[in-house]
């Protein structure tokens, strides 16, 4: 895939529903994301949000309409591909019954220590990590359960970071932080996003700021789009 398109992600007139003739959860979308830009898609509970996503990953092919990366129609692209171009944090967070490190290093096995040490940081996961007795090595349980939720969460937004993929793909990856780890976690963000496209999914309009375009959905149709300003 060529990473150098003018559009990292475009949606044409997308419509999309589950069963064939069944109700359309999206309505003729259409939606451009230039290569580095930051996109925010905001709406109420069962707008459609994380269906945009499946959707990018191939979970599901729209109904009708063309989805594209890097100017390529996704069906085109292999999801060997596909993986490869995106790092994505959705609402269910999956730690395996292994250690930390293991956790985070199934993101990128070759990755050095001096990497896991900076997404560590990145994600506020330092001081949790300095408290428990085997550090990194600390055997997390089955599904994570010796964690909280919130960290939990910032395990699985460290290990995005480390998969380093240049369009990152954040659905509600914040939404069991408290609010000041969260708004921590987003002030590095800033930095991460700096050359990455970033598509942050959220109920909540906290740091509208920092993203250049803000799409509201409702209903599957997009209802609003523009500037943190314009809105
Ligand atoms: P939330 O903010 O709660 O995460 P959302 O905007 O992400 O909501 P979606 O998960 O995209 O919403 O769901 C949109 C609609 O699609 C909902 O009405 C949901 O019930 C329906 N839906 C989601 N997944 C499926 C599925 N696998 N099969 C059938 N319907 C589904
Ligand atoms: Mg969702």
């Amino acid at each position: 895939i060529p990473a150098s398109g003018t559009y990292a992600l475009e949606f044409e007139d997308v419509s999309f529903a589950y069963q064939p003739g069944g109700e359309e959860i999206l309505r003729n979308i259409n939606l451009r994301i230039r290569s580095g830009g930051r996109v925010a898609i905001v709406g109420p509970s069962g707008s459609g949000k994380s269906t945009l996503v499946k959707l990018i990953l191939r979970f599901w092919d729209p109904t009708s309409g063309v989805l594209k990366l890097n100017g390529q129609d996704v069906r085109a692209c292999s999801l060997a591909d596909l993986r490869g171009q995106t790092g994505v944090m959705t609402q269910d967070t999956y730690l395996f019954n292994e250690t930390i490190r293991q956790n985070l290093l199934l993101a990128r096995p070759e990755a050095s220590e001096g990497e896991l040490e900076k997404v560590i940081e990145q994600a506020q996961l330092s001081e949790t990590i300095a408290r428990l007795p085997d550090g990194l090595n600390t055997w997390i349980g089955e599904q994570g359960l010796r964690l909280s939720g919130g960290e939990q969460q910032r395990i699985a937004i460290a290990r995005t970071l480390l998969k380093n993929a240049p369009i990152l793909i954040l659905d509600e990856a914040t939404a069991n932080l408290d609010p000041l780890t969260e708004r921590g976690l987003l002030d590095t963000l800033d930095t991460l996003m700096a050359d990455k496209t970033t598509l942050l999914i959220t109920h909540r309009l906290i740091s509208m700021e920092r993203m250049d375009q803000i799409v509201v959905l409702e209903h599957g149709r997009i209802r609003e789009q523009g500037t943190h300003q314009e809105l």
